[in-house]
């Protein structure tokens, strides 16, 4: 077995890793960061992008059959990520006293998160039919903030969740880099296992890596190995209160087509969104290319062959999506296994949301026939290990001293929209506030 030691040891380099690692780097402290997933290259090839997600996005699923998507890679699911920036709704922490919003309007600045600007979205006829119809319903599209740099950006490419290639998108990588040249330590392939714990304190973390078993000694340990990752390791390690009161915010692609051309084919997924109703009834809705929700059908492959028969009518196809807080009632177990009832609730603002979508997008010119809904796809999992419970008001697991987390495993509810800039948020939080003040 290889052993090293470190001040701290950071588990996971998605966007809730990356932000820990970096603060800490750039504090001094010698950190180690351990990744279970590779350094997979960003390719042309679809194969190679679906490979980056756990199971190959398709087969991650909740007992009931509910999609639960990941990306096992360094950056963590910043590297297939929308791009999309919301900011912390203030309630989220609010009981605890903390407030995100200054870091994340920090960070923001820094990243230059930003909407594409209208000369940009000035091709996409799709989505200015789709915003007229939602004026007339009272539905608001207004231009979404984007993790994304319109000038590196390729007008149509729309390829942000199989990996960026032309890097305009920002990902976690790039802070674990920056981490890695103040000093910081990366270690790809190392699947920690468990931690050791003795006398309220982490020792070490175990790991194995395509070398064998690795054993990282530390003086302390902070977990983000996302809502799921988390989990299994917390139970692995003998806190069998984490895993409970998951949830994943679930998503429904709404994909359509009209009976003459519609648009150009070129909008850009997700560009625009309604969050008027996130905080009050719970969901969002938003845009989706018309070839990225034709796409969406073969995640269910069962149903979706059909819409092989239209393949290539790119300018007739419309699509939207709609996301929403799902209540925190399933759960992840320490082998990964996922539950995830949904609830009368969830389904009941499913299906308002829905309705909402089509009646956007039969206004706009889709006809209602053609409709298709691919049903209950979930990217933002949380909850398993929630403040309050496993956690204290330092994002400490109770009961032990140096054992930290950092991701949206923390939540104490699904904050309603997607969560990247308010994990991002709490890395700084965790480290200027309670870690190295
Ligand atoms: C397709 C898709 C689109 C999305 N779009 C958006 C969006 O537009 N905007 C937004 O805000 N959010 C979006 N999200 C969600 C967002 O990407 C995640 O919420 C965010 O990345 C979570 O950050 P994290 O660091 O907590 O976890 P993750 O990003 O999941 O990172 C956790 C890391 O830990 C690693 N890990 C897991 N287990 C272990 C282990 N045992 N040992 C070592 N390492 C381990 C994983 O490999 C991973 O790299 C999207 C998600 C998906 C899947």
């Amino acid at each position: 077995m290889k052993e090293i030691f470190t001040e701290y040891v950071v588990v996971g380099s998605g966007p809730g890793g990356a932000s820990t690692a970096l603060e800490l780097a750039e504090k001094g402290k010698h950190v180690v960061i351990l990744e279970k997933g590779p350094r997979h290259p960003i390719t042309k090839s679809k194969i190679d992008a679906y490979g980056i997600y756990d199971k190959w996005a398709v087969f991650s699923r909740s007992r009931e059959g509910v999609i639960i998507d990941r990306a096992i890679t360094l950056g963590g699911c910043s590297v297939v990520f929308s791009g999309n920036a919301f900011d912390p709704p203030p309630w989220l922490f609010e009981p605890w006293g903390i407030d995100l919003s200054p870091y994340a309007t920090e960070i923001s600045r820094e990243i230059g998160i930003a909407p594409f600007s209208d000369a940009f979205c000035a091709p996409w006829t799709g989505i200015q039919r789709l915003r007229e119809a939602g004026d007339r319903l009272g539905v608001d599209l207004k231009p979404q903030e984007k993790f994304i740099d319109e000038t590196l950006c390729r007008n149509g490419c729309d390829g942000c969740m199989t990996g960026c290639r032309n890097d305009a998108k920002w990902t976690a990588r790039r802070w674990i880099d920056k981490a890695a040249s103040l000093g910081a330590t990366v270690i790809t392939e190392a699947d920690v296992s468990h931690l050791e714990i003795k006398e309220g304190r982490v020792q070490a973390v175990h790991a194995t890596t395509p070398d064998g078993k690795l054993r990282v000694d530390c003086e302390s340990a902070v977990l983000s190995a996302g809502g799921v990752g988390t989990a299994v390791i917390l139970q692995r390690s003998g806190i069998d209160k984490a895993g409970d009161h998951f949830f994943m915010d679930p998503m429904n692609v709404i994909w359509g087509m009209a009976d003459e051309p519609v648009s150009t084919g070129t909008e850009m997924t997700f560009s625009y969104a309604c969050d008027t109703w996130a905080d009050e009834k719970g969901y969002i809705l938003g845009n989706v290319s018309g070839k990225g929700a034709w796409l969406t059908r073969f995640m269910r492959p069962l149903s979706g062959w059909p819409a092989l028969l239209q393949s290539g009518k790119w300018d007739r196809m419309m699509g939207m999506f709609i996301k929403v807080a799902d209540d925190r009632v399933g759960s992840v177990d320490a082998r990964g296994q996922m539950t995830k009832p949904l609830t009368d609730a969830d389904l009941q603002k499913s299906r308002e949301a829905t309705d909402l979508a089509i009646s956007v997008m039969t206004q706009a010119g889709v006809a209602p026939s053609s409709i298709r809904v691919v049903k209950s796809i979930g990217g933002h999992p949380g909850g398993t290990a929630a403040i309050g419970e496993v956690v204290d008001e330092d994002f400490r697991v109770r009961g032990i001293k140096n054992l930290h987390l950092c991701d949206a495993s923390v939540f104490p509810k699904s904050p309603g929209r997607p969560p990247t800039l308010i994990i991002l948020a709490l890395g700084r939080h965790l480290v200027r506030h309670i870690l190295e003040p």
